[in-house]
């Protein structure tokens, strides 16, 4: 058995993680987009004050430089100069400065989540913190966490064993109720990484294998004992000696949110309209990774754009909307279907526009809050969505119209600007027809005049018109999403009707 201290250092180019509550954006000044911030870095301006030189700082002199004006920040043992950054600051300034001249590692890792900042801000590195001793990361269970009595029977471990041919690797992960979208397992280039989600904790294999294996592999789950093992098949028939080289969070259960995103390649297979300004487009995931979406998760795409890494939150759906429900429409594991808007002055969604088929575009493993269980015995299951809040829906309805057998009411009240702005209309409207538990209502703030349905905003008013219970005190739960003040304000709309927090959930980053 391989066996290796733990993860002491982030590794360089890690990404930051999403962590729970909406981050509001501050207007920026014209010229301060996040395109104009790649402009100024890629400059030759010197942005540190420092010529290029990278030095070591002291917790004193990092104290120093706490103004706007001078402003340091060090991030996981890392000190940059965030001054010339200030006014590109999606947040705004004194979200920045609240760490201003101090360790903003917790901060970041709060709100700034997915940010790749090694890449955003490598023009402003001033250099490396000295003497400060690192501390094991924050998600990392204590040696007397893993030792102790509760813990000791539920923290994962592993083995492996070989044939002639394959290599079996065996996670014995202790927890009941195991599934497929519970591994993730990516083998490329001899080296294997298998994660294995265990609610808000992640246990990790990940090792530079001692061979050669082939792209494919299999994963098996033996759902009930928690057991899960990954197949490999050899490319030599040699006897191997160890597993492999463990790489540096090999064998660790960590916090999700102190694991790094782990992005892999997927090709664009298809790309078509959906509306005037929407497109679905279908990326194939390689032989070499196995990895499903839950419902209501998100992943990050990233992309190179003018040198700088950049990376945005979207939500797989369905390739269409299924109109029969005896199963949840299940996908084939091997292709990704994101709708997303292109806006025309978007940084991201005009790269990925300009995408060809058969391009390669870097896809993180899913993440996000929403549990399978918020629906179980529901009765009423009512949808806010506002233009593209519309994708985490399509799992959802299509879980529940499926699997719950008490739920009497599916509603989707659709908030768009113009009629040809509505996502997938014919579909929703044949689904209506065919499944009478199922209702739309499409609400349009921009309508044209012959728009015969409703016309508004969110509002308490228009909800509790839109929104009858199938029976006083029926067990049901309203998600939203959408821009985010649509979201805040369709919240607190929701609080002031009555509903509790247990009956909502706002899909966020
Ligand atoms: P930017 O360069 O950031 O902005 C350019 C202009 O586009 C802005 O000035 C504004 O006019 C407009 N714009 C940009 N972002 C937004 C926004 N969020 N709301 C309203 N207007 C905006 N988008 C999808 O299309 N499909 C999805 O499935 C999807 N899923 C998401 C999941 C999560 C968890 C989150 C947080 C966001 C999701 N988004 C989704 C939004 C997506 O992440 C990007 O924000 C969006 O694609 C715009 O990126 P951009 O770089 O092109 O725009
Ligand atoms: P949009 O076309 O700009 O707006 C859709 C509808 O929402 C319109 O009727 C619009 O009315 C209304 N709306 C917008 N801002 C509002 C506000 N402040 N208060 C009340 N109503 C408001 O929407 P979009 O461009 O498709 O944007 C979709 C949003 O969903 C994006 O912000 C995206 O990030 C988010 N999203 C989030 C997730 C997630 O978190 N999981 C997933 C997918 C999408 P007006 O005419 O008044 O603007």
């Amino acid at each position: 058995m391989l066996n290796v201290p733990p993860q002491a250092f982030p590794a360089p180019g890690s990404q930051q993680r999403a962590a729970a509550g909406g981050r509001i954006k501050v207007p920026l000044k014209p010229g301060r987009s996040l395109m104009d911030w790649i402009r100024l870095t890629k400059s030759g301006k010197d942005l540190t004050g420092l010529k290029g030189r990278l030095i070591e700082v002291s917790e004193d002199e990092l104290a120093k430089h706490n103004k706007k004006e001078d402003c340091w920040i060090c991030i996981r043992g890392l000190v940059y100069n965030v001054t010339p950054y200030m006014e590109y600051h999606p947040g705004g300034e004194d979200e920045l400065m609240k760490a201003a001249g101090t360790d903003g590692t917790d901060l970041f890792d709060q709100v700034h989540r997915w940010v790749n900042y090694e890449s955003m801000l490598k023009e402003c590195l001033v250099g490396r913190m000295a003497f400060k001793p690192i501390a094991a990361p924050k998600g990392m269970l204590s040696e007397r966490e893993v030792l102790g009595a509760s813990a000791r029977d539920t923290t994962p471990s592993y083995d492996w064993f070989q044939t002639d041919d394959l290599i079996t690797v065996v996670i014995y992960t202790k927890q009941k109720g195991m599934n497929a979208e519970l591994v993730i397992v990516d083998c490329q280039h001899k080296r294997l990484r298998g994660e294995i989600i265990l609610d808000d904790h992640s246990y990790l294999v990940e090792v530079d294998l001692d061979h050669e294996v082939q792209d494919d592999f299999a994963v098996n789950i033996a759902e009930k004992v928690g057991k899960v093992e990954i197949i490999l098949k050899k490319k030599d028939h040699i006897q191997w000696k160890v597993l492999g080289l463990p790489l540096e969070s090999h064998n660790t259960l960590l916090r999700r949110t102190e694991r790094g995103l782990f992005y892999r390649k997927c090709k664009l297979v298809s790309k078509t309209e959906v509306t005037h300004d929407t497109k679905l487009f279908c990326f194939m995931l390689p032989k070499s990774t196995h990895l499903q979406v839950p419902i209501g998760q998100h992943v990050y795409l990233k992309q190179i754009i003018a040198g700088t890494e950049v990376v945005k939150p979207y939500t797989p759906l369905l390739p269409f909307l299924p109109l029969d429900f005896k199963e949840p429409f299940s996908q084939d594991g091997a292709h990704i279907y994101l709708m997303i808007k292109i806006y025309s002055c978007g940084l991201f969604t005009q790269a990925l526009d300009h995408l060809q088929i058969g391009d390669d575009i870097s896809v993180s493993s899913p993440e996000g809050n929403f549990k399978k269980s918020q629906v179980e015995a529901l009765e009423d299951l009512f949808l806010l969505a506002a233009g593209t809040g519309f994708t985490p829906m399509v799992k959802l309805l299509n879980f529940a119209l499926a699997k719950v057998d008490c739920l009497r009411t599916v509603k989707l009240i659709f908030f768009n600007k113009k009629d040809d702005d509505i996502l997938w209309r014919n579909q929703l409207e044949q689904l209506a027809l065919k499944d009478e538990r199922f209702e739309v209502q499409f609400i349009l703030s921009e309508p044209a005049e012959d728009w015969m349905g409703k016309r508004g905003k969110i509002s308490s008013a228009l909800l509790s018109e839109c929104m009858k219970r199938s029976k006083k005190d029926s067990k049901v739960l309203i998600c939203i999403c959408g821009p985010t003040p649509f979201t805040q304000q369709g919240l607190q709309c929701l609080e002031d009707l009555g509903y509790s927090q247990e009956e909502m959930h706002a899909f966020t980053a």
